[in-house]
């Protein structure tokens, strides 16, 4: 069992190739991926996606770099389609201050009416965030306050302090190839001590994939290259780790089990 908790299967890059790209990854011991929505165009491909393929899931949102272009997709919109059988997270969403793409004040009224969809529906939210990490922290904790709702930070980056946060706040947290990079020493440092039991593991496929496989564009099957680093890292049997982090995708895209 591995999962790929989140990548872009209709992105450029995969789109043309599917049938060989999820070839690879089952090739590979992938069991389930997640197929993440970032503009309400890509909607219907996504979820059509998942209903094709037995072992790929999908979620729907507004990446925050889309923010300013989706003005009327609001939490009615979202719930509604979520309510599709395949459909299992909200997302993704969040802050991105990194490119500063939309406005923030945008981005911020997106991230919260995601939010509410994942409060109202129950399925997990899936976290954006870059060169955000007090906004993002006090908009989790501020609706946290409002009624409980799970979520993932995904392709985690922030600090380790931020970690303890997302934790606290009962969150999971993903981790993509770039703690495979030489240079990525604190991202390094925060997955040598996560706690298995709240533990992700991503491709941010077409994007981001890791050592041995950098300069190509990622694919879900790259997800076994980050599990084998992060065994080596946390000093466990890789076996387990695979086992225990797709054990906790499922747990948190509970939908995934229906
Ligand atoms: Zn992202
Ligand atoms: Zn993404």
């Amino acid at each position: 069992m591995l999962a790929d908790s989140h990548c872009h299967l209709n992105y450029k890059g995969l789109v043309e190739r599917r049938d060989e790209v999820l070839a690879h990854a089952r090739a590979r011991g992938v069991t389930a991926m997640l197929n993440i929505a970032t503009r309400e165009s890509e909607w219907d491909d996504v979820v059509a996606t998942a209903e094709q393929e037995p072992d790929v899931w999908a979620t729907v949102g507004i990446h925050p770099h889309e923010a300013d272009k989706h003005p009327d997709v609001d939490t009615a919109k979202l719930v509604g389609r979520a309510a599709h059988p395949r459909v299992v997270g909200i997302g993704e969403s969040g802050l991105d201050y990194y490119y500063d793409h939309s406005d923030r004040d945008r981005q911020k009224a997106s991230f919260r009416s995601h939010i509410a969809a994942a409060r109202e529906t129950g399925l997990p939210i899936v976290v954006h965030t870059r060169d955000a990490e007090d906004d993002t922290a006090a908009i989790l904790r501020e609706e946290m306050g409002k009624g409980p709702y799970p979520g993932v930070i995904h392709c985690f980056t922030a600090s380790d302090a931020f970690a303890d946060i997302a934790l606290d706040l009962g969150f999971y947290i993903s981790i993509s190839g770039i703690v495979t990079f030489k240079n990525a020493r604190e991202l390094q440092a925060t997955a040598a001590r996560l706690p298995i039991e709240r533990l992700l593991i991503e491709t941010d496929a077409p994007f981001l994939a890791p050592v041995p496989h950098r300069g190509k564009p990622g694919e879900p099957a790259f997800v076994a290259d980050t599990a084998a680093y992060l065994a080596n890292l946390r000093g466990e049997p890789l076996d387990e780790l695979c086992s225990r982090t797709a054990e906790n995708f499922h747990a948190l895209f509970a939908k995934t089990r229906a």
